[in-house]
């Protein structure tokens, strides 16, 4: 899916003749071609669209890249050379550039070459637009999703006593490519015991112990969108005090969901939940923010976070992920995604959250 048309209706209220997008994840979202690497260039115009890359991906983008011109690079025509022959045909006065992205050097780089044109930050029109999603988006966050949660299912029967953090994180990447996804959204937190008190570890070859929680925060990549998803679940037995602390946790995410519609302040959402864990005398224990956006990227805009004091628009999607760490002992978290919507949210996530115990 492309967006060319969706970015030039937004340049008269950014005040712009243009739009560059140089960001991996912009261009992708632009044009719905997936690159796998970083070169490549797109340029919206009132009337035109133009996607520029090298020979490498070239044969690509001409299959791939539907409503704009797309054009090679080549030795002495590289960016700026295209840009501003783009310039001078449409008389482009001020193009926008990502501030987010772009490096100094590269923006130094535009203003010098490029002769007559104002480069004016404008990042922003692209996370405005990113943020709020379509139903083809919806649908590959989805898709996404149900693989996740396919491979959630089946990692059930491998967690036990003396397995290892790292042998579940290396099969939670197999099974999600196994079952369709073009690649894992990160690389997947398999966290047991005290190790589960730090939000994101890295797996280790620690073995699994009986009275231990095991959080598995990991998520996959369809049609170019991401899935992000936790899952703690405990083996052997719980102490009262872990099942407490699961209690609180599973409420606060409840809370925060509850509060979470279109208009509200993403740091309301973060609130809600927050003060289930404080009421419960774990507030220390929550150092991070309830959610993040979820989309191209696995961390975009909007934040469901104490700074974030923008209302969520309808059609947002972000995760509700609320924790608690225990330094030196234990960890818990629960993460669904969510869809904003007027006068509420829907949770795209089907997988149970009721307390596991995996013997
Ligand atoms: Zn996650
Ligand atoms: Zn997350």
């Amino acid at each position: 899916m492309e967006h060319f048309s969706a970015i030039r209706d937004k340049l008269d209220a950014y005040g712009l003749d243009a739009m560059l997008l140089t960001c991996e994840a912009n261009r992708f979202y632009a044009s719905g071609f997936r690159s796998t690497g970083t070169d490549g260039a797109a340029l919206v115009t009132k009337d035109e669209t133009y996607y520029w890359t090298d020979s490498r991906y070239i044969e690509a983008a001409r299959q791939q890249v539907k409503g704009a011109s797309v054009e090679m690079t080549e030795p002495g025509r590289g960016y700026a050379v295209l840009l501003s022959e783009a310039a001078a045909r449409h008389g482009l006065r001020t193009v926008g550039f990502e501030d987010t992205y772009m490096t100094v050097a590269e923006l130094k780089d535009y203003s010098r070459r490029v002769a007559g044109v104002e480069f004016k930050p404008a990042a922003a029109l692209l996370t405005e637009l990113r943020m709020v999603k379509g139903p083809e988006e919806l649908a590959a966050l989805v898709e996404a999703q149900r693989i996740a949660e396919r491979a959630l299912a089946e990692i059930y029967n491998e967690i036990r006593i003396g397995v290892t953090e790292r042998e579940i994180a290396a099969r939670l990447t197999y099974l999600m490519l196994h079952y369709g996804a073009e690649n894992t959204s990160f690389d997947p937190i398999v966290a047991s015991g005290a190790n589960g008190s730090k939000p994101h570890a890295v797996p280790g070859g620690k073995p699994f112990a009986a009275g231990e929680f095991v959080t598995m925060d990991f998520g996959c990549i369809c049609g170019g969108y991401c899935s992000d998803m936790t899952r703690t679940v405990a083996v052997g037995y719980v102490t009262e005090e872990m099942e407490r602390v699961y209690r609180t946790v599973l409420d606060a995410q409840r809370a925060g969901i509850a509060a979470a519609r279109a208009g509200v302040p993403g740091c309301d959402v973060h609130n809600a939940a927050a003060k289930v864990i404080s009421d419960a005398g774990y507030g220390a224990y929550f150092g991070h923010g309830f959610g993040h956006g979820v989309g191209v990227e696995i961390h975009e805009a909007p934040r469901a976070s104490t700074t974030y004091d923008k209302p969520l628009p309808a059609g947002a999607v972000i995760s509700a992920e609320p924790g608690i760490y225990l330094p030196g002992r234990f960890g818990v978290r629960i993460e669904d995604v969510i869809v904003i919507r007027e006068g509420g949210c829907e949770n795209i996530h089907l997988a149970s959250k009721e307390l596991l115990i995996l013997s």
